[in-house]
């Protein structure tokens, strides 16, 4: 394929980043242009002129669009709520599976308008049933996303930018770096597609939504929102069943803060004081843990929502139990849960073994004993690089096996 979607940990193409690399360089991206390319990773095949994108609005926005269109040709007003019905009870594709509207209309809508289209590249299912799509958008970038069942939900894994900038040193999307942001339109997508696989192969519907696949949602926040809006508004999945997971971009919290809509807000911790943070998470640097705290509480105030966060258990770096008591003072006089997840360990940083069980269960008695109450998350979909950080590690394998699926079973 040669492109650098190709690449693998292993591969020996790593990109250069030095320690001291990031953030600066990279996140200055992320806070940057709502579209900003990567420099010097111009898109492949990106369409000269896009089509107005009807799927990533919500109802209101997509019956506006549509509005102008359908009186132009002297339709009646319920075509829009047919358009509507079609894209969020039915997921439709494209404008062709609209049967209840005329052929000519359907034609005339495909010129005008786009439904984001999303390629599969590949389908893999892990031993425990969790499922990783690789999705290949319109100029070529490649995103996952993981659907996880387990006995009372189906929870969908989304991505919210192709690759990331925040460049954490545990995760093996934050070590590629960061290619673009994706569009409303490409997130919600991602659902659409995921929803119907669901439904055809598993007979089940999504329950609920985790943006925890690539990037980093607050820092491709206009487009997030309108993910969000359009998932709870369109496709009517309750908004306390989306959270919304971030390494902790304070204007980003404040922004969901003042929104009206009750989503459920993730942080990304790691380590409970300033040095370890800032080893682990560049972002430290950026917004501490002071400041952070600080847009906590004002989030809490005005939401008055559990926060969660999540804390990944690395043996010997971020796994005292004195840390777990000076996270209980961190945390003190906020409602929160902790999810301590088991290090998934990637091989750029092969001196890091996740912690053992011995560790971990310290390490949540110590939360415990302070009144903090946390689970351990068992790793999903393990075998096939599904796990929390690890949706970049079978790139070139999945790139390789180009639309065929890759079953770990068999
Ligand atoms: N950028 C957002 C969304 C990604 S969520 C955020 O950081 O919150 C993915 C979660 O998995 C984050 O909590 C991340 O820190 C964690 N993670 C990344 N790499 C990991 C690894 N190798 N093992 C365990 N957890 C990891």
């Amino acid at each position: 394929m040669g492109s650098e979607q190709d690449e693998t940990i292993s591969g020996g193409e790593r990109p250069d980043r030095g320690a001291d690399e990031a953030p600066e360089r990279r996140t200055a991206e992320a806070f940057g242009q709502p579209s900003a390319e990567a420099p010097g990773q111009p898109s492949v095949g990106a369409p000269a002129e896009r089509r107005p994108e009807l799927l990533g609005q919500p109802p209101n926005d997509m019956r506006a669009a549509l509005a102008g269109f359908f009186e132009r040709r002297g339709e009646p007003a319920f075509r829009a709520a047919q358009v509507e019905e079609w894209t969020f009870e039915h997921g439709a594709r494209s404008f062709d599976e609209m049967t209840s509207l005329p052929l000519e209309l359907r034609e005339a809508l495909a010129t005008e308008f786009s439904l984001t289209p999303l390629e599969t590249e590949t389908v893999a299912r892990a031993r425990d049933g969790t499922i990783k799509h690789l999705w290949r958008l319109d100029d070529g970038q490649r995103v996952e996303s993981v659907l996880i069942p387990t006995r009372d939900r189906l929870t969908l894994c989304l991505s919210s930018q192709a690759g990331c900038a925040l460049a954490c040193r545990f995760c093996a999307t934050g070590y590629f770096g960061f290619r673009r942001q994706l569009r409303s339109a490409e997130i919600v997508a991602q659902y659409r597609e995921s929803r119907r696989m669901a439904r055809a192969e598993l007979g089940r519907s999504i329950s609920n939504i985790v943006y925890m696949g690539m990037g980093e949602p607050l820092a491709n926040l206009d487009e997030v929102i309108g993910s969000l809006r359009t998932l709870h508004g369109g496709f009517g999945l309750g908004a306390r069943r989306i959270t919304v997971s971030t390494v902790g971009l304070v204007p980003g919290i404040l922004e969901l803060a003042r929104r009206p809509e009750p989503f459920e807000l993730a942080v990304s911790l790691h380590a409970p004081v300033h040095e370890l943070r800032l080893e682990l998470m560049p972002i430290e640097k950026r917004y501490p843990l002071p400041d952070l705290f600080a847009a906590l509480r004002t989030y809490q105030s005005h939401k008055n929502r559990r926060i969660s966060f999540e804390y990944t258990l690395i043996h010997g770096v971020n796994d005292e139990p004195e840390l777990a008591r000076t996270l209980a003072d961190l945390t003190y006089g906020l409602t929160c849960f902790v999810n301590l997840i088991p290090f998934n360990p990637i091989p750029s940083r092969p001196e890091w073994r996740t912690s053992s069980r011995a560790r971990i269960e310290r390490f949540s008695a110590a939360l415990s004993e302070r009144g903090v109450g946390n689970a351990v998350r068992r790793p999903r979909g393990r075998d096939i690089a599904a796990a929390c950080g690890q949706l970049r590690l079978a790139s070139r394998q999945s790139s390789g096996q180009s639309r065929r699926e890759i079953d770990a079973q068999s």
